[in-house]
């Protein structure tokens, strides 16, 4: 189905909800306990709260859609983990009151969806769920994607401060929301109900100044150390700023950061289209270039995973050529 203009508002009040989901979990963080799934990455009540009530806004707004969330009702819906499942509940009552189990866990399973060829919404409910149980960043990301490619993209950070002023690894306490529709330019506001998002132009980087270079908290999500060589190539002068989550897509996008860099950490990682779908798009939207490590488009027509791509790089548009060019030498330089 093709993308409307105004499903953005739909995008942006359903991560915003979503927000204050997460939001309240983490202001009682000390009772939430990290359930570790089959492929050993945590999630949290905070996960399913967050994918059901994105589910159930926009089952409101628009009936019929197809959502691949990255949760499954699994869990939840195993006896043994009823508290877990009446947590989720308490967890997501805070934006819809009258929720039940039932419909709870319907509207998980909206989540379930698969991707296709005409459109399809996908959803990580709470990326970087290591950086929300350590009480730093993460993001709500959802985005509709169409013939392979992100066309609406809206992502609550709701620990992200709209200051530069502020530190990245302070929560603040009321967290930032980008949106776009591709074409329309980046809509930012605060993370909170009611907020009016406005357009935000792209702060570039001063002449001379070091070269900002954003990358994953988590050793095993990217590697630092080529991180480091591939920066030092680009400009002798940079400074690395260590964020968890799609936050690392705002920070470039808004210009707080110059490039952000994953570099793969083992051969054959594939990437997670909801990982990148909302943040892809707020910084191309924001005039800076996304790829993968080769400089190739990242494609989200391949099922659930970039299948053809191998890492990512997003960065000012002036710089991509050579940031490709440095991780083709770093590259080299490791094999030989
Ligand atoms: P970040 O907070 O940017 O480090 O990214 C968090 C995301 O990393 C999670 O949502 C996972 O899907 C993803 N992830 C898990 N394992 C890996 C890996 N080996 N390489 C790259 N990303 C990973
Ligand atoms: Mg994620």
């Amino acid at each position: 189905m093709t993308a409307r203009a105004d499903w953005i508002e739909y995008a942006r009040e359903a991560v915003l909800h979503a927000s204050v989901v997460c939001r309240s979990v983490q202001s009682r963080i000390g009772e939430v306990r990290a359930i570790t799934k089959d492929d050993n990455s945590p999630v949290t009540v905070a996960d399913f709260a967050a994918q059901a009530v994105v589910a159930h806004v926009l089952a409101q707004r628009l009936g019929a859609f197809v959502l691949v969330g990255e949760e499954s009702s699994d869990f939840l819906k195993d006896a043994a983990n009823d508290a877990q499942l009446s947590a989720a509940l308490d967890a997501a009552r805070v934006v819809w009151p009258d929720v039940t189990r039932d419909k709870f866990i319907a509207a998980l399973e909206r989540g379930h969806g698969e991707p296709n060829a005409q459109g399809f919404w996908t959803l990580d409910p709470v990326d970087g769920t290591k950086g929300f149980l350590r009480g730093e960043q993460y993001a709500v990301a959802l985005a509709y994607v169409e013939h392979g490619e992100p066309v609406i993209g809206a992502m609550g950070c709701p620990n992200l401060p709209a200051s530069f002023e502020k530190p990245l690894g302070t929560p603040d306490p009321t967290g930032t929301v980008y949106s776009c529709v591709r074409g329309g330019g980046v809509y930012e506001s605060e993370a909170m109900l009611g907020a009016k998002p406005r357009t935000i132009a792209r702060v570039a980087r001063q002449p001379g100044a070091p070269l900002r270079v954003t990358a994953s908290v988590e050793k095993a999500h990217s590697n630092i150390s080529a991180t480091d060589q591939v920066a030092a190539i680009v400009s002798p002068k940079f400074e690395l700023v260590q964020v968890d989550s799609q936050c690392k897509y705002a920070v470039v996008a808004r210009g707080q950061g110059d490039l952000y860099l994953r570099l793969p950490t083992k051969k054959g990682y594939v990437e997670r289209i909801w990982d990148h779908a909302a943040g892809s798009l707020v910084a191309s939207e924001s005039g800076c270039v996304v790829s993968d490590v080769h400089g190739k488009p990242l494609e989200f027509g391949h099922g659930r995973g970039l299948e053809k791509n191998a890492g990512i790089v997003c960065c000012e548009r002036a710089i991509h050529a050579a940031v490709i060019d440095a991780i083709a030498k770093v590259k080299a330089q490791s094999a030989g």
